[in-house]
């Protein structure tokens, strides 16, 4: 798979960085980017892109590559609750001291980032401050807001959008909402757009990301006609639809009531 541009033109001039956060919707494959972006970095037949059939890459494909750390989201021996697990966090950290064994890198991919404890926060910010060489720390987001400033400013912010939605399938109709919303539009207009999307959780998470991408633009604009007080928020009441689809809540009636609140 193609890298992000952003990471193809930094492994070209070599200019790495140490730490990435790759934040982006469920929907998007971040951990598949961060594989292939660690076979670009271990490659040795076509270093800079990854070759995906060599020894290296397949081991990273597999996930038994010595020098690609992977950690995800694990229930604890008391709790349910799925999280990266201090211990986990503690034992990368000292992985991360040892020299690679196989190539000349160590890379540590922490999926699920957003889940890690305060603890095992404050333990990597102290391996972002002063990462051994060679490292590469990949962290996996839904959400950035949720990981503690001091982590976000040591790493370099890299967007991943969602493979299902490559053309922008609900680019337009999401913008319209937007729109609709801004202008104070009565709700039936609104909600006919909203009765046009296919009531599969799949389908909603791909609109739900185009409504945040919209809003995301109306941030970047030199003058909106939307307060950034009201985008925060509409950006928020996303997060707390994507939730409840998660949860199984009806998807046309989550994004209605998220429409609401967003325009209350
Ligand atoms: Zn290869």
């Amino acid at each position: 798979m193609s890298l992000p541009s952003i990471l193809e033109n930094q492994i070209k001039s070599g200019d790495i960085h140490h730490a990435y956060i790759f934040e982006g919707p469920l929907t998007a494959d971040k951990e598949k980017v961060a594989r292939s972006f660690a076979m670009a970095l271990l490659c040795r037949v076509e270093p800079g892109t990854g070759c995906g059939s060599c020894a290296t890459c397949r081991k990273i494909k597999d996930g038994n590559h010595l020098d690609v750390n992977l950690l995800r989201a694990e229930p604890s021996k008391y709790s349910k609750v799925l999280s990266v697990r201090d211990e986990a966090v503690d034992q990368m950290i000292e992985r991360l001291k040892v020299k690679p064994s196989e190539g000349d890198r160590n890379i540590a991919i922490i999926c699920d980032g957003d889940t890690m404890t305060p603890r095992a926060a404050n333990r990597l910010l102290k391996t972002l401050e002063e990462p051994p060489v060679g490292t590469v720390i990949v962290i996996l987001s839904e959400n950035m807001n949720n990981l503690p400033d001091t982590i976000r400013s040591r790493c370099q912010h890299i967007r991943i959008i969602s493979e299902s939605n490559p053309d922008g399938k609900y680019t337009e109709k999401a913008r319209k909402v937007v729109e609709l919303l801004a202008g104070y539009n009565n709700y039936s207009s609104i909600k006919k757009e909203i009765d046009k999307i296919e009531s599969t959780k799949e389908e909603a998470f791909v609109f739900l990301d185009s409504m945040e991408d919209a809003y995301r633009e109306e941030l970047l604009k030199i003058s909106s006609s939307i307060k950034r007080d009201q985008i925060f928020k509409a950006v928020s009441e996303i997060e707390i639809a994507r939730n409840k689809i998660k949860r199984n809540i009806n998807v046309k009636y989550t994004l209605k009531s998220m429409v609401l609140a967003i325009g209350g």
